[in-house]
């Protein structure tokens, strides 16, 4: 067949007279080192996996639009919310956290939910969770927290003992192991899911006035959950199930939406509000400052190839448009730092010109230059410095943040709050759950926790006491362990008990 649209062709678009016959000398002779396009086809098959996300590798992902349904130019400047019925494009991507890429979807974990705004004034990423707080509050924890709940070092397995040793070791993290012991931990699909900011973030108006804000995508399929049982069976049947679930849904035109409510907080109420607001392990109580619905997340339209899209798109908490700004939440100041980084040594240095990821409404017009896989007009023959003289694009003031201002000591200071760890996920324990949601709760724990020694089952036992004592008895009494025990150990403090419960 002549040279035609399908004739296939090398990486460099010369065509392949034979795609099934290595050339040899001789029928059975070995192979010759000028068949270029057997060592070009091999050579790219040996580089065909990329480092893997070292948390949230297994994902999925789609393209929508979101949409403006309220009026809060009074509370932001940023350009995709000014005004109702305004419409942004999209890409959103859902994943698991601790798994590697072929885990299943179905695993107890939080789910990872990121959103890119393709926005006129540049690239806005939302990098969210389907939980409202999280395990730790202070960075320095996070690479320690992920090795616990990734594989064992000696036996390459996960480790109850590494799980539990960490976390009953970390206080803080008794909200979000409430959560995620609850059905919350193992959502029936990515449809049936909120997904939350968890940190704080700022936005800012034309005025240069500020508020405190907090993100809830809410799904509008409704909350739905799987059982511990449920979870493990699909987890076996079809380890994809979420995945599929996402692409087959709007394959037959059935779009997945979501309300997009804020949490908003004036300067003045944040100074005597009862909850530090720059905490990630706590939520802002909805009586206190009760959710504004402003627009609506609409997924319509699949990837056409999963590594392009969805294995290559990159998300960053420090990509904010003019309107928005990042909050002094340490684990938000370090996330702004290591998604960024992580992108860089996955994707390379220009990982923002893969179409997934380049602001396409809004084209890159800086003096970064060169690097691998530069594969844009590089700046063609433009300046590459500034300042210059010769027309190059030029910083605008107006983009600034206004000026914040921050003061203290430079010094590693440990956490002090009136309002401790334990009221929240108490009240979520007493007056949010449903009694069976308490028993999906504590079968749950006393499943996982029941592989751990004994002696750390003790000491995280106390802290499900501290949130509160039925809580606590009940995990007790589905574990065995003496009640008087956890309750003495829940008397202790933080150190006495690491104590007394340490090898
Ligand atoms: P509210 O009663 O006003 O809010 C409780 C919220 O909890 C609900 O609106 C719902 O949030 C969420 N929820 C409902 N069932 C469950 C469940 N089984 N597991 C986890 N979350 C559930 O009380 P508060 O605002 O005072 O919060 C009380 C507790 O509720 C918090 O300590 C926190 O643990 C939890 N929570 C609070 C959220 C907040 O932003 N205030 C968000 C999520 C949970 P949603 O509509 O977002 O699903």
């Amino acid at each position: 067949m002549a040279k035609g649209e399908k004739t296939l062709t090398t990486a460099f678009g010369i065509s392949v007279g034979d795609d099934q016959n290595s050339l040899t000398a001789g029928a059975r002779g070995p192979v010759l080192m000028q068949d270029v396009h057997l060592l070009e086809k091999l050579a790219h098959f040996d580089r065909e996996r990329i480092p893997e996300r070292v948390v949230h590798a297994k994902g999925a992902g789609a393209y929508g639009y979101f949409e403006v349904t309220a009026d809060v130019t009074k509370f932001t400047k940023a350009k995709f919310l000014s005004e109702i019925g305004k419409k942004t494009e999209v890409f959103a991507r859902f994943s698991t956290v601790g798994g590697e890429r072929g885990s299943a979807d179905a695993a107890r974990d939080p789910r990872g939910f990121a959103v890119k705004f393709y926005t006129e004034e540049g690239n806005y990423d939302f990098v969210g969770n389907n939980t409202p707080v999280f395990f730790i509050r202070d960075p320095l924890k996070f690479p320690d927290f992920i090795h616990t709940q990734k594989r064992n070092p000696a036996t390459n397995l996960p480790d109850p003992n590494m799980f539990w040793d960490f976390l009953s070791l970390t206080p803080e993290s008794i909200h979000q192991v409430t959560i995620l012991f609850s059905d919350r931990g193992t959502p029936a699909t990515y449809r049936n899911m909120n997904g939350y900011s968890s940190h704080t973030y700022k936005w800012y108006n034309d005025k240069g006035e500020y508020f405190w804000v907090q993100y809830h995508f809410k799904t509008d399929q409704g909350i739905k959950n799987l059982t511990r049982g449920e979870a493990r069976r699909i987890a076996g049947e079809d380890p994809d199930h979420a995945t599929r679930d996402l692409h087959e849904a709007i394959e037959q035109g059935d779009y997945r939406s979501w309300t997009l409510e804020m949490q908003i907080l004036t300067p003045e109420k944040a100074k005597d509000f009862p909850w530090d607001i720059f905490d990630i392990t706590k939520v802002w109580p909805h009586k206190e400052v009760p959710p504004i619905k402003v627009g609506k997340l609409v997924l319509n339209r699949n990837p056409e190839n999963y590594f392009s899209e969805v294995e290559q798109s990159a998300f960053c908490p420090g990509n904010v448009v003019p309107g928005i700004a990042i909050s002094p939440d340490k684990m938000l100041q370090a996330r702004v730092f290591s998604y960024h980084d992580t992108h860089v040594h996955r994707l390379g240095p220009n990982y923002h010109l893969i179409p997934v990821n380049a602001p396409k409404n809004a084209p890159e017009k800086s003096y970064q230059r060169d690097g691998f896989m530069r594969v844009d007009a590089n700046g063609g023959g433009g300046p590459n410095y500034w300042p210059n003289s010769f027309g190059g694009p030029e910083p605008d003031a107006d983009s600034l943040e206004p000026p914040f201002e921050v003061s203290g000591d430079a010094a590693r200071y440990p956490y002090t709050h009136p309002n401790d760890d334990f009221v929240q996920p108490g009240n979520l324990y007493r007056h949010v759950m449903t009694d069976s949601d308490r028993d999906n709760l504590i079968g749950n724990i006393v499943d996982h926790l029941g592989k751990a020694l004994k002696r750390i089952q003790l000491r995280q036992t106390a802290l499900f006491y501290k949130a509160d004592p039925d809580y606590g008895l009940r995990v007790a009494k589905g574990l065995g362990l003496d009640s008087k025990e956890v309750e003495r150990l829940a008397g202790m403090s933080q150190e006495e008990r690491a104590r007394e419960t340490s090898a």
